[in-house]
């Protein structure tokens, strides 16, 4: 019996290197923040929010993006930036998106420099104090752009195909039925993040598109799939499959 134990020994010893060797070969996990490649045959679609954070209804549209594994793109107003900060840093940890929506929500057009740098420059300090980083798209107010707004962005400007104008009726069914009926693969939506009804309908409209086989993608997830480098100064309002 005695002899039986050592045997075993001496066989688990042996076999330690040959473990250690196989662990080495395994792959390295990925780091948690590394962007996932998506396949660009998938139906895609980029949920955006404008105007936020807001205390009073973010963080019911942040809870129903995560229960639904979705990931959007927000573009922030500097001053409400500053005001709700942990919402801001919630959205980067959740993986969203971030963007600039100007200080205090101003048409950038016709601005000279130091006014467009008070709202856009401003923003964007606000924003990398807080995230540690200063890559954040541009969503002019109203999407109104002129020369002067493409010449100072400093980042790709990212309109929208699809606008359920939330702020009007605040209508949760009409804003479903136009988002659902008008969608198509690639488009980039607009929705508000401040008004209830638009949260309700957010988190409809992403039930309603699970169903219909869509993915939601950030816009800068968007563009990648579709082999698309979004450049400074450009205007992007969607990014559809190549024909
Ligand atoms: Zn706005």
């Amino acid at each position: 019996m005695a002899r039986r134990n050592w045997s075993w020994f001496w066989l688990i010893l042996a076999l330690c290197p040959l473990m250690l060797l196989l662990r080495s070969h395994l792959p390295a996990a990925a780091p948690a923040d590394a962007v996932q490649p998506i396949a660009d045959s998938l139906k895609l679609v980029a949920l955006t929010f404008d105007d936020g954070p807001k205390t009073r209804t973010t963080p019911r549209l942040l809870d129903g993006l995560d229960q639904r594994g979705v990931k959007a793109t927000f573009f922030l107003i500097g001053k409400q930036v500053e005001e709700a900060p942990e919402l801001v840093t919630r959205m980067a940890q959740s993986g969203h998106q971030l963007g600039i929506h100007t200080y205090d929500h101003v048409a950038l057009t016709g601005l000279n420099q130091a006014d467009f740098d008070a709202q856009v420059a401003r923003t964007r300090q606000t924003l990398a104090a807080l995230l540690g980083y200063d890559d954040f798209l541009l969503r002019p107010p109203y999407g109104t752009v002129d020369d002067g707004v493409k010449r100072n962005a400093g980042s790709p400007i990212i309109l929208w195909s699809v606008d359920p104008e939330d702020w009007h009726e605040r209508s949760v069914q009409r804003e479903v039925a136009h988002i659902v009926s008008k969608v198509t693969d690639g488009d980039i939506i607009l929705m508000h993040d401040i008004f209830p009804e638009s949260v309700d309908a957010a988190l409809q409209v992403i039930d309603q598109l699970h169903q219909a086989g869509y993915t939601f993608v950030t816009v800068e997830e968007l563009f990648a799939a579709r082999g698309v480098t979004l450049e400074p100064g450009q205007v992007y309002r969607n990014c559809p499959p190549e024909e």
